[in-house]
């Protein structure tokens, strides 16, 4: 690909809504700032649980339409976030959704978990030697809590940017590059803890029941977070880009549920630890830029989109103006 952006910043998710809740003011902060934004989902989602009643009829067990559904609900999401490179690995529908951990479906032909990570890997592996993105973001080695497709998203992804760089491999797939940085998505212990303090004083409502930081994935203690980027100027986008995946999400002000109904914080500052590569500077300790330390061509090292106040960060006085 010619003439992309300084910035290149490449996320691997395993299903339509997993960048949304995760890295959603993320992605809208940097490709407001002029960044590169390519996310990789690895399936479609189809073993998904359906929310709203209306809906049910596409479910696995009844109509199994859930993923092409599911397409459309990632197209509109990426709209609100402003990511326009987002693409299925190995094309729409290659890998199927695996199910939770233990089900029937883990072993299904097509299964995502059921995939060689080496030929996952070089669909990835061809999109790493296009885009050339200096930064990458996926789960921790678990998968953040456990499912198959998380688990397995980040062993095609750490698998694919080792691939990448090697001189040898695939050559057919491009020009070597090596992902100078490397992220897992994280969130504080504290963090957690104390936005479900938030919600319990607001109130179980709307959801049934409140749910606890082991709910989130991603949970660790505060020392091991690297990285930390406030995305709460895009706070109106990421809730935006959550509600667009309708199937999946509830969200209610500045908290949200899944199918579980269990209501969870909606985190507009958001978590990493640096896995690979050499940490920038920070501030407080912490990076608050996922591209730190990196050198570029144009020397910036913090992103702030010139009218960062413009883009739709209406709650924005507070988080904007600096
Ligand atoms: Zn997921």
């Amino acid at each position: 690909m010619k003439d992309l952006p300084v910035r290149r910043l490449l996320l691997v998710h395993a299903h339509p809504d997993d960048e949304s809740i995760n890295n959603g003011a993320t992605m809208a902060l940097y490709a407001a700032a002029g960044a590169h934004v390519t996310l990789v989902t690895c399936t479609l989602g189809e073993e998904g649980e359906v929310i709203p009643p209306g809906l049910a009829h596409l479910a696995p067990d009844r109509e199994d339409r859930l993923g092409p559904h599911r397409v459309g609900e990632l197209a509109a999401a990426m709209k609100e976030l402003g990511v326009g490179d987002h693409r299925f690995l190995g094309g729409r529908g290659r890998y199927r959704d695996s199910g939770m951990m233990g089900v029937e479906q883990n072993h299904r032909e097509g299964a995502f978990w059921n995939t060689d990570v080496d030929e996952a890997a070089a669909h990835l592996v061809e999109v790493i030697r296009s885009v050339r993105p200096q930064v990458l973001v996926t789960y921790d080695p678990d998968g953040g809590y456990g499912h198959p497709d998380h688990i397995q998203a980040h062993r095609v992804a750490m698998r694919a940017a080792d691939l990448a760089g090697e001189r040898a491999y695939r050559r057919d797939l491009g020009e070597p590059h090596t992902i100078a940085k490397i992220y897992w998505n994280r969130v504080p212990r504290s963090v957690a803890e104390e936005g479900f303090d938030r919600l319990r004083a607001a109130g179980t409502r709307p959801f049934p029941a409140v749910g606890s930081p082991d709910d989130v994935p991603g949970v660790v203690d505060d020392a091991r977070v690297t990285t930390e980027i406030d995305g709460s100027a895009y706070a109106d986008r990421k809730a935006a880009a959550m509600r667009a995946h309708a199937t999946q999400i509830a969200v209610e002000g500045p908290f949200f549920a899944l199918s579980n109904d269990l209501g969870q914080p909606l985190f507009t500052t958001e978590y990493y630890e640096l896995a690979v590569g050499t940490p920038g500077e920070g501030h407080g300790g912490r990076e608050r830029d996922l591209f730190a330390g990196i050198p570029l061509p144009d020397g910036g090292t913090v992103p702030r989109p010139a009218g960062e106040a413009v883009h739709g960060a209406a709650r924005g006085a507070a988080g904007g103006a600096a």
